[in-house]
């Protein structure tokens, strides 16, 4: 029999993508990896996160999108295609489903990437550690411990990265207070992990550097590992299977339409929590449980000016933004599972005179995490007979809040009032909003890892039921219910796929 062209075929360029082709060259320098990859290149280097990008009025565009701190609000509205019609020639960028002509009208909210890099090359890049109910420890807490640190390795995560204003200490002080009697321990308000790295003012847009595919894999962007490939600009339509064994995978190059099959002794699809699904499924590939269990926590935004009455701010004393960057500061409240269930995602910016240098007040951004019920019945299901944009299996999300969804959003609500109350004046219905189902981003549950093999797409190394050489990673094999944003768990996945590709060996 021909050897296959690659030992290893990555379908996905984003985040998990570039994770899994890092951890497996790492230990195996002489395998032979390929990513497929969709989507046009932003900026000139693929995989480049947008805050990155030489191009001035690009970055100014993005930095502009991201100032409200919310996810929701970066993604682009397109009108839904008409039926039949094609999301190739589309403008890169992150695109709610109904813009793919899917039909998620219960979770509106919810959007995929268009770009080489995915969300990958938008994210704010929060990277809080998951924990109690969020931590899916198959193997022990040892383990985990371990697989957690190599997550974070790999985004290059660092633990406060905008470090900490002595003159902003009062308002942290006064979160930390409020919910110390709550928070388990370790678990008070503190600096936000992030995938961000200080530079010491060494890039161009400044001293602070967010992790995009390319930090992860630089071989995505500089092309400088022989062993490796970039399939760039190109769809994957489905695995091409022989029983259990994937021998490939067809894809369309889209700038040409030519079509191919790209031949692997593995195939791992690290293609997001929607798209991963979507292409297993229409592969033919569908245990019981594939697109069931999807999860989202619920995202209320909020946002409080900082009133010095109520707390001692010396608005001339605060330290001004460092350069390229609109928060001043990062910091988050961890839930506590039942003491505590939400997470705070607490961003800080100054309102600045037209000097651009005079602090005229001090807002705080308190974004808040409500974790929902883990219910089969929330699902993304696939069409054998329609199909979307991109001319895969269209897609149906079922997904509703249960009565204890419900009474949780209400109590997630009344914290975060506290905590406005706390700072400055804080009216619910102006200054907070239940964002539409979706409107996280963070969606987990559709290729859930598991040991049952009903409830479970996957094995916990990511190995595909019913197949023998197709795995999965992201955060769609995330099989817990999720209150802090999903990178560094969906990382965690990678890790463990990883070690099973190796396992199963990967450059032999
Ligand atoms: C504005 C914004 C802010 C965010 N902030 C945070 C944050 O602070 N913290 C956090 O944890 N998360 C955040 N996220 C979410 C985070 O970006 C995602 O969790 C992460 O990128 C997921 O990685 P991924 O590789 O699974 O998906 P992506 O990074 O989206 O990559 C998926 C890749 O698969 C490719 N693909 C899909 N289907 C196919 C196919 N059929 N053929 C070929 N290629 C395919 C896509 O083109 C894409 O490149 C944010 C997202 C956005 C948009």
């Amino acid at each position: 029999m021909t050897r296959p062209e690659f030992d290893l075929l990555i379908v996905g360029g984003g985040l998990m993508g570039a994770g899994l082709a890092r951890a497996v060259r790492d230990a195996d320098p002489a395998a032979r990896i390929a990513i497929v990859d969709t989507g046009p290149t932003i900026g000139g280097t693929r995989g480049q996160h947008l805050h990155e990008v030489d191009d001035d009025e690009l970055w100014r565009r993005y930095n502009r999108s991201l100032e409200a701190g919310t996810q929701a609000h970066y993604v682009g509205v397109v009108a839904a295609p008409d039926p039949g019609s094609t999301v190739v020639g589309a403008a890169p960028g992150v695109y709610h489903l109904g813009s793919f002509g899917e039909d998620a009208a219960q979770l509106p909210g919810a959007a995929v990437a268009w770009n080489s890099g995915g969300m990958g090359a938008h994210w704010t890049a929060a990277t809080p550690t998951p924990y109690g109910a969020e931590v899916f420890a198959f193997d022990g807490a040892a383990e985990w411990d371990a697989d957690l640190a190599r997550a974070q390795e790999l985004l290059q995560v660092h633990p406060d990265p905008y470090g900490q204003d002595p003159a902003a200490a009062p308002v942290i002080d006064r979160l930390r207070e409020m919910f110390a009697q709550t928070s388990d321990p370790g678990r008070g308000v503190q600096a936000m992990p992030m995938a961000v790295q200080p530079t010491g003012d060494a890039c161009r847009r400044g001293p602070l550097r967010r992790t995009g595919p390319n930090v992860i894999f630089p071989p995505i962007a500089d092309g400088a590992d022989p062993a490796f490939a970039l399939l760039a600009d190109s769809l994957c339509l489905g695995l091409v299977m022989d029983g259990a064994i994937a021998r490939g995978a067809r894809i369309r190059h889209l700038p040409t339409g030519g079509e191919r099959e790209v031949t692997a002794a593995r195939v791992a699809v690290c293609a997001d929590a929607m798209r991963t699904p979507q292409l297993l499924f229409a592969s033919g590939i569908r245990p019981s449980a594939l697109g069931s269990h999807l999860n989202e926590h619920v995202f209320v935004s909020g946002r409080v000016l900082v009133d010095p009455e109520k707390v001692p701010l010396e608005l001339a004393a605060l330290r001004p933004p460092l350069r390229g960057e609109w928060h001043v500061a990062s910091h988050w409240l961890p839930h506590s599972d039942a003491r505590q269930p939400f997470q705070g995602q607490i961003m800080s910016a100054l309102v600045l005179d037209e000097d651009l240098r005079t602090p005229l007040g001090y807002f705080v951004q308190l974004s808040w995490y409500i974790p929902t019920e883990t219910r089969d019945e929330n699902r993304v299901e696939f069409s054998d007979t329609e199909a979307d944009a991109a001319g895969l299996p269209r897609m149906r999300v079922r997904f509703s809040y249960s009565d204890t969804d419900r009474r949780t959003i209400a109590e997630g609500r009344e914290a975060q009032r506290s905590a406005g109350e706390a700072l400055g004046e804080f009216v619910p219905g102006r200054d907070s909003e239940v964002l539409v189902p979706g409107s996280s981003l963070h969606y987990t549950g559709t290729v859930r890892m598991g040991v049952d093999p009903v409830t479970s797409v996957c094995d916990p190394d990511g190995l595909v039921r019913g197949t023998r050489n197709v795995y999965v990673a992201g955060n769609g094999v995330i099989p817990t219910p999720m209150t802090a944003n999903t990178t560094l768990a969906g990382m965690v996945t990678v890790v463990r796929a990883a070690r099973g590709i190796l396992r199963s060996g990967a450059g032999s």
